[in-house]
Parts: structure tokens; C-alpha cells; sequence
């Protein structure tokens, strides 16, 4: 059975797009950390990030990297984290997470409440920053 982010990466599921290529999949988390909080996708479904062959992972790590460029230049953050964590979704996963401080990076915190506006604002600005 496809995984959410698969339905996602298909558009059977809404999602906050932030950007996309032939091999990539990046969209706004839906529960954020931070304004900004954005998951990187592989659009080959693999679990474990480890078990992706050496040029998807390689290509996902560049990949993310402009992400990354375009969440800081979007918030003004100091750097954005990149974490690979979580056994929820079955589906090779990097968060961004904008951060001004190592304590921003806390999965244990409460998550943002944002308006579907919010989201839909935060995830243009950021797929038309530099
Ligand atoms: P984890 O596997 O623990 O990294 O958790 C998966 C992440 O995906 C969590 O941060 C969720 O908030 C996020 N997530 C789950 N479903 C969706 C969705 N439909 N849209 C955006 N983010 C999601």
C-alpha cells in the first residue's frame, strides 16, 4: 500500500508545496516546529533513508540543500536543521527546520497551530525565495 507521502507526491492528498523535481518531493509539515518546517521526500518509496541507493540519497541531499537556502532566505534564520528521525511515516523522510537556537529543534515541543491560509502563504513565500 502507498504511503501518505506517496498519496501526497500523486496529489491524492493536499499538501503545502515548497518544491519539486523529477526525483523530489518537498512540502510543509503539517504538524511545524517552526514557520517554515518543511519534509523532504524521495519519490521512490524506501522506509529507511539508509537503504536508499547511494545517488537517490546523494541526489536528495542536494536536493534539500536549495531547499534549505530558500527557508533561510524566506525566515531570517540564523541555519536551518536538518534531522532524520521518526518511525511514523514509513517513508524516507528529511525535516528543515529554521532555527535560531538548538532548542528549536526540539520533536518533544508543542507543535505550531497554523490557519490552512498561513500554510499556503509560508509554503509560496518559500518556493519563491532564492
Ligand atoms: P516522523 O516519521 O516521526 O518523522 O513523522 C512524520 C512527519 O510527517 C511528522 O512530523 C508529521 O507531522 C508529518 N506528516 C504526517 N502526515 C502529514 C501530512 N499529510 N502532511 C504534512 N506532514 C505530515
Amino acid at each position: 500500500m502507498a504511503t501518505i507521502f506517496s498519496k501526497i507526491i500523486a496529489g491524492e492528498i493536499p499538501s503545502y508545496k515548497v518544491a519539486e523535481d523529477e526525483n523530489y518531493y518537498a512540502f510543509l509539515d503539517i504538524n511545524p516546529l517552526a514557520k517554515g518546517h518543511t519534509l523532504v521526500v524521495p519519490k521512490k518509496e524506501v522506509d529507511y533513508i539508509f537503504d536508499l541507493d547511494d545517488e537517490t540519497l546523494a541526489g536528495m541531499n542536494v536536493f534539500a540543500k536549495g531547499v534549505a537556502h530558500k527557508i533561510r532566505s524566506y525566515s531570517g534564520c540564523k541555519k536551518v536543521a536538518m534531522v532524520v528521525l521518526g518511525l511514523e511515516v514509513p517513508h524516507a523522510h528529511i525535516h528543515l527546520i529554521p532555527m535560531n537556537s538548538e532548542k528549536d529543534v526540539d520533536f518533544g515541543a508543542e507543535k505550531l497551530k497554523l490557519s490552512p491560509e498561513e500554510f499556503a502563504q509560508i509554503a509560496q513565500a518559500i518556493s519563491e525565495a532564492k
